[in-house]
């Protein structure tokens, strides 16, 4: 730190950068606390409070307070004694996990670019540095660090709004001993956008890994080895024109991701594994198709050699899988099992399902390894970091769009029931004079989603559709669009339009295309594409298929939709059992320049985050609330008659 910024950060206490706590503003309006939030911004101080919610507004630079001294500087004071910071968040929330004993989570939230992910390092790293030691500690502090630059290189990507977004949820539980120390953790990971793996939009890159491999990571064995050459050779990176990105050191990176590999237990076999897998999907990217007839056939033999030596399959199999499936049929009562062939698009499409379901079972299994590097038997108390992908709009946006932003919806209805809707219910039922602050509540927008019945939500209806439907592709995306305009077309937060529908999300309205919704949402891998990687001769990549084909078939198949509606819903119930603390990134720019302050980009953020029914909430509020049982663990002078008139008092 230069003197000049270490005078500028002891002095926060004295002079003043705006308020720290916006609850104190003089007068409450989103002019007030978007000037509030631009003075302490161009003041570099990034972090403001509104009570206990914590408000990050990213600098889009390195700013000088995340060093030793501020850890110490924040370990154990109390809110106010020093300027707002993510470390006394973390602070509080160890300290409140250890005093009460009871789970804490964070909820990071945000549009994409917005900051959640840096926050969330910061809190790992934070409460790694505090909290003790000793050798297996260590250990495990090392897997929890090393776990970040991973699932990076496998879960992020450059995308248009962030170099370096994440294209995956994760929630982070780090798990501690009664005594503080942490000793175990687990990671629950939720829908990785799989499709970025075949396509991206302009601009846009697939998953750092790619590059990371490719470009910089390979050496020349490696590279005669994985059939490395440029990046524009392979038809999965070459569609989008992007290769390199300003702010991002793809070689440093992979010696990190190799690195962090080790720490987390892979073995180098498995590693070579993984990077041999990696450079297969690839090459399976460049087998294209012909017509001919009305089937589809290879294009260029030559393609097929190098994915199958690769994947360890056999190349006339998959030759013969990617252009046939079996099916089954019935003919005057018998089943059997005949041979059709499939068009360019069907092959097309099976030669990319089986790209995805190869590179997502990559990601479930460095998951897996780092949990299992982690696994702890007991679980005694834990501090939960989630860190999700931020709420999305672009010029055309599809099913996944659709799946990021109904998670961040649920998200914002967990911060509306929690902080704005909860207390105010409290102090209503308690019979507090209390003048009710309006706010909008997103669960009718949750619900026009998720809803299964009375009417059903949009997830129902899809669902609905690729169950009846057997077609895929455009006759079945406009089956969606009517269906939808007819069961949920009067819902005040829908709309239709010629290429799919809109829904008025608490953060905007996004229109989505309906194209590649039903492909998608059924995202079959067929029984042909397993059984052929179960013939691999590569041990590893047939433990990434263990399905057991014979009992399968008879289930019906569960849709993108489904899990992650069922995966969200979990998660909600985990974070409803923690006690609960908020982070609310704000995006001051799209430029991702540092000191640029969009002025209506930040009011919408403020407006819909909801920032002024909080500070009003919050002002209006009791500002200590404890459950009498808590408290009286805290006062031990409490007499005992006292303790009597509490055990008859509804908590
Ligand atoms: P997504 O939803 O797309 O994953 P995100 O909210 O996780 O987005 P981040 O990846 O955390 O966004 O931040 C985007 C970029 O902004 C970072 O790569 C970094 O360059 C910059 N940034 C964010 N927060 C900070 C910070 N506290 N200090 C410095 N730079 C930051
Ligand atoms: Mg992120």
């Amino acid at each position: 730190m230069n003197s000049k910024t270490q005078l500028q950060w002891q002095s926060h206490s004295v002079r003043q950068h705006g308020v720290d706590d916006m609850v104190l503003l003089s007068k409450i309006s989103e002019d007030a606390i978007i000037a509030n939030l631009k003075k302490r911004y161009m003041d570099d101080c990034i972090f403001t409070y509104i009570g206990p919610v914590l408000i990050s507004v990213n600098p889009f630079k390195q700013m000088p307070y995340f060093g030793e001294k501020e850890v110490a500087i924040y370990q154990g004071a109390a809110q106010y004694e020093n300027p707002p910071h993510i470390y006394e968040l973390a602070d509080n929330m160890y300290r409140n996990m250890m005093i009460n004993h009871e789970n804490q989570c964070v909820i990071i939230s945000g549009e994409s670019g917005a900051g959640k992910t840096v926050a969330a390092k910061y809190i790992m790293s934070y409460i790694s540095k505090v909290s003790g030691g000793g050798h297996k500690v260590q250990h495990i502090k090392d897997i929890i660090l090393q776990s970040n630059p991973l699932l990076e290189a496998f879960g992020n990507a450059k995308t248009l709004r962030n170099n370096n977004s994440s294209r995956f949820g994760k929630y982070f539980e780090i798990q501690f001993s009664s005594g503080g120390l942490p000793d175990g953790g687990k990671i629950s990971n939720f829908l990785l956008e799989k499709s970025r793996v075949v396509a991206q939009n302009p601009g846009e890159r697939s998953f750092h890994i790619f590059y990371q491999q490719l470009i910089e990571g390979a050496n020349e064995d490696q590279k005669s080895r994985f059939g490395i050459t440029t990046l524009n050779y392979y038809y999965y990176l070459n569609q989008s024109g992007s290769y390199k990105v300003d702010d991002i050191d793809d070689k440093s990176n992979f010696q990190e991701t190799m690195h962090a590999m080790n720490v987390t237990g892979i073995t180098k076999e498995e590693q070579a594994q993984v990077l041999g897998i990696i450079a297969g999907v690839l090459h399976l990217g460049n087998i294209s198709f012909k017509e001919a007839g009305n089937y589809a056939s290879v294009e260029n033999e030559q393609f097929l050699a190098f994915p199958a030596f690769l994947l360890g399959i056999d190349q006339n199999r998959l030759r013969e899988k990617l252009t046939s499936r079996k099916m089954d049929s019935k003919w005057a009562g018998k089943s059997e099992s005949i041979h059709v062939t499939l068009n360019v698009e069907q092959a097309c499409y099976t030669r990319d399902a089986l790209s995805k379901a190869l590179y997502s079972r990559i990601f479930d299994f460095l998951v897996e390894s780092i949990n299992k590097a982690m696994v702890k038997d007991n679980q005694e108390i834990n501090i939960g970091v989630l860190d999700i992908y931020g709420f999305e709009i672009f010029q055309k946006n599809g099913f996944e769009q659709f799946c990021i932003n109904y998670v961040n919806e649920k998200l914002q209805l967990i911060f509306i029931e929690l902080t704005l809707k909860a207390e105010q219910d409290e102090y209503m039922q308690e019979g507090i004079k209390w003048t009710p602050i309006e706010y909008f509540n997103n669960k009718t927008v949750c619900d026009l989603i998720e809803n299964k019945v009375n009417p059903p939500g949009i997830m129902s209806i899809l669902d609905d559709v690729c169950a009846t439907m057997h077609a895929v592709g455009e006759r079945a995306d406009y089956t969606l669009q009517l269906k939808l305009c007819v069961r949920v077309g009067n819902h005040e937060h829908f709309d239709s339009w010629k290429q799919g529908f809109i829904i008025h999300h608490y953060a905007g309205k996004v229109a989505y295309n309906a194209e590649g919704f039903c492909e998608r949402n059924r995202d079959v891998l067929f029984a042909d594409i397993i059984e052929l990687m179960q013939s691999s001769d590569i041990a590893f990549i047939r433990t990434l298929f263990p399905e057991n084909l014979n009992t399968e078939k008879k289930c019906r198949p569960t849709t993108a939709c489904s899990k992650i509606k069922k995966q969200t819903n979990d998660l909600m119930n985990t974070l409803m059992k923690s006690t609960p603390h908020y982070i609310r990134c704000i995006k001051p720019n799209e430029t991702k320049r540092p000191r640029d302050w969009e002025e209506g980009r930040v009011k919408h953020q403020v407006e819909y985050l909801g920032l002024k029914e909080n500070i009003c909430i919050c002002r209006t509020g009791y500002s200590y609330r404890r459950v009498f049982k808590k408290f009286l663990q805290r006062c031990p002078e409490v007499k005992q008659h006292d303790r009597g008139a509490e055990e008859t008092a509804k908590e």
